[in-house]
C-alpha cells in the first residue's frame, strides 16, 4: 500500500515509529533498524507492507520502496514540505478510519509543490481542508468582536477565520483575495507577500 509518513518517532538506538497517512487510514507502525529498507524520512511517500505478528500490538513496516518526487533535491521546498506534513499528525492522531481525502490532499499538493509557490500550494490545500471539514469560515464578521467586516482588507486568524485588523493584529490580506480563497479554494488573487502571512498562521495549527 501507499501512505506519506507524517509523524517519525525515534526509539531506542535507531528504531522508529512511524505515523504513515494510507489512503484510508492512519497507521502507527514500527520500523527496526537494519533490516534492508529505502529511505525513510518524514514527509516521504512510500508504498509499503505491514506485517502483523501475536507478539506485538504494533506492526511492523517492511518492504519499503520511496516514491520520490523531484522537488526532494530543492532544500528549500523541502523544509517547506516538512512543515506542512508535520501538522496532519497532530490533527489527524485520533482518527484511525481517515478515509481517502487527507492522502489525496496531500498527493494533490506533493504533484504541485516543485513548479507552484509550495506556500501557496498549502494554503490553497487547507482551505480545502476545511470546506471539507465543514469548517469554512464566516466572512461577514470578526472573529474576535463579532460586528460585520467592512474594510477592504481583513486578518485570517487560526482556522482562517476572519478578524478586523485592529482586532487581530496581525497583518492584513485583501478580502476579496481571501473571500476568493475560501468560497473556490483558490489563492489567484492573493499576492506572495499575502501568501507569506497566511502560511505563518497556517503553521499555528490544521
Ligand atoms: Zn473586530
Amino acid at each position: 500500500m501507499q501512505g506519506f509518513i507524517i509523524r517519525l518517532q525515534r526509539v531506542k538506538d535507531e528504531d522508529l515509529i512511524l505515523a504513515i497517512l494510507t489512503q484510508e487510514r492512519l497507521e502507527t507502525l514500527y520500523r527496526f533498524y537494519g533490516a534492508r529498507h529505502g529511505t525513510i524520512n518524514l514527509g516521504h511517500m512510500i508504498d509499503f507492507e505491514i506485517e502483523h505478528s501475536l507478539k506485538s500490538s504494533i506492526g511492523r513496516v517492511y518492504d519499503v520502496i520511496h516514491l520520490g518526487f523531484p522537488w526532494l533535491l530543492d532544500p528549500s521546498r523541502t523544509r517547506l514540505w516538512h512543515y506542512f506534513i508535520s501538522l496532519f499528525y497532530p490533527h489527524l492522531r485520533e482518527s484511525e478510519e481517515t478515509g481517502g481525502f487527507y492522502f489525496a490532499l496531500l498527493k494533490d499538493a506533493a504533484e504541485r509543490w516543485g513548479t507552484q509557490n509550495p506556500k501557496r500550494v498549502a494554503v490553497e490545500a487547507y482551505a480545502r481542508l476545511l470546506r471539507y471539514e465543514g469548517r469554512t469560515p464566516d466572512r461577514k464578521h470578526c472573529f474576535f468582536c463579532e460586528s460585520r467586516i467592512h474594510d477592504p482588507s481583513v486578518s485570517l486568524i487560526r482556522a482562517f477565520q476572519y478578524a478586523h485588523t485592529d482586532c487581530a493584529h496581525r497583518s492584513a490580506v485583501d478580502k476579496h483575495a481571501a473571500d476568493e480563497l475560501l468560497k473556490n479554494q483558490s489563492a489567484l488573487f492573493l499576492s506572495d507577500e499575502e501568501i507569506d502571512t497566511l502560511w505563518t498562521t497556517l503553521l499555528e495549527g490544521l
